[in-house]
């Protein structure tokens, strides 16, 4: 397998990393034990096994080192003979054997301290660490199931729906999901942040198509761009007038939560209104060090939305999705979408049926918050656009009015006027 350190040094070269005010840290007895260097640095709180799991396994390391972001893209694990270091595990034959042009493997140390504190078989790892199921291609599985190449009239934009379009900046992310939509276009071989200047087509399209009034920024990850760089986009998006709403798409609050500094905050909030989509997959994944994330961006007034992929064997129990969608509003993220896996090749061991994400709203609906109950949506394969998936809750329609059901199964009728 290629060199990452080689290919994301340009990633992070540039950065301007402003150190954080302090924060309210949390403390525990354990702190004492160890050196200096491992108290709990002011910039982000963390968990308490934390500084443990510096010392074994990043020794020297200071935790204002842990907390720094680059720091962690800079130190992320990418291959098996780490990974075993690490969970004296062998994943070797999978992660040495994965094709060049295959999705490479990388989390970050954070994400790696945050799989040590469940037992190897806890689900979390499937999102993240190569399994051999992946290498074999399933029935109607493609590189790129969505057919986005089919709505791109320029490189970096996606113009499916009429107001919106889905600009993909980087093809960088900190950690790289194991059923990722755009597996096909991340992370490619000598992947690195695109320049500036490779945006500005895609920017000119947007400011010369005065119907679009949505732009979601996804990749990749666009919060590992630079603040630098995120600093150039939005203020570009910001100055095309009928751009009312810019959208992002990120997992950094899950992978990488120390991305979430205060001069991020700041620079977002100059461009309002700014939004967040936060992926998310398992409740296990609210640790400390990503509710104050959430909470951070919360009140950097970005108004905060979820969404998650159904995934066999990982989150495809009601009460999973329970208690993932209630932690989330804890933190002020309002679950929003739950989607359908979809058919990249090598997923078929991810997804689940249908019928698996209805039944999963279905427990939901009338049982919790109506805040935490999500849509359920499959993006439609070829290029349809997301089509919302709702639970059977008429039962008929005739002259004396609709029966509905309710979640207990009981069925109620509303009158209509004829
Ligand atoms: S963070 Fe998003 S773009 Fe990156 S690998 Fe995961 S799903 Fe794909």
């Amino acid at each position: 397998m290629k060199s990452e350190m080689t290919m994301i040094t340009p990633l992070v070269s540039e950065e301007t990393s402003v150190p954080d005010s302090p924060v309210p840290i949390v403390s525990g007895s354990i702190f004492s034990i160890f050196n200096r260097s491992l108290r709990p640095s002011a910039n982000f709180p963390c968990d308490d096994s934390v500084p443990q799991f510096i010392r074994k396994n990043f020794p020297k390391t200071s935790l204002s080192d842990w907390n720094s972001w680059t720091w962690q893209i800079k130190n992320s694990i990418h291959t098996a003979e780490r990974l075993k270091e690490i969970f004296g595990e062998s994943y070797e034959n999978v992660i040495s054997s994965l094709p060049d042009n295959h999705l490479p493997f990388r989390i970050t140390p954070y994400f790696a301290s945050l799989l040590s504190r469940f037992a190897p078989n806890h689900p979390l790892f499937r999102t993240m660490i190569p399994a051999k199921e992946e290498l074999t291609i399933g029935n109607g599985e493609k590189n790129d199931p969505l057919n986005e190449a089919n709505d791109t009239p320029v490189p970096h934009i996606v113009h499916r729906y009429p107001d919106r379009v889905l600009f993909t900046v980087t093809g960088v992310c900190a950690a790289y999901c194991r059923y990722c939509t755009r597996s096909h276009m991340v992370a490619k071989k000598n992947k690195t942040h695109v320049s500036t200047k490779s945006w500005d087509t895609a920017i000119e399209y947007i400011a010369a198509n005065k119907q679009i009034r949505d732009v979601l920024i996804s990749g990749g990850d666009p919060l590992t761009l630079s603040d630098n760089r995120l600093e150039y986009l939005l203020s570009h998006l910001r100055a095309i007038p009928h751009v009312e709403i810019i959208r992002i798409g990120t997992k950094i609050p899950v992978v990488l939560p120390m991305r979430v500094t205060k001069n991020l905050i700041k620079i977002v909030r100059k461009y309002h209104p700014v939004m967040m989509s936060l992926h998310f997959s398992h409740p296990d994944e609210l640790s400390i060090e990503t509710r104050e994330a959430c909470n951070r961006l919360a009140d950097g007034g970005i108004p905060l939305g979820s969404q998650c992929v159904l995934l066999k064997g990982v989150n495809d129990q009601v009460e999973t999705f329970k208690k993932l969608n209630q932690g989330l509003l804890k933190v002020r993220v309002r679950p929003y979408y739950i989607y359908q896996c979809d058919p990249i090749p090598g997923s078929a061991h991810f997804r689940t049926k249908v019928k698996k994400g209805i039944e999963i709203i279905q427990g939901l609906r009338g049982f919790t918050s109506g805040y935490a109950v999500p849509y359920f949506v499959i993006d439609a394969p070829g290029g349809g656009g997301k089509i919302p998936l709702l639970p059977e809750s008429i039962k008929s329609i005739d002259k004396d009015g609709i029966t509905l059901i309710n979640y207990l199964g009981k069925e109620y009728i509303y009158p209509e006027e004829n």
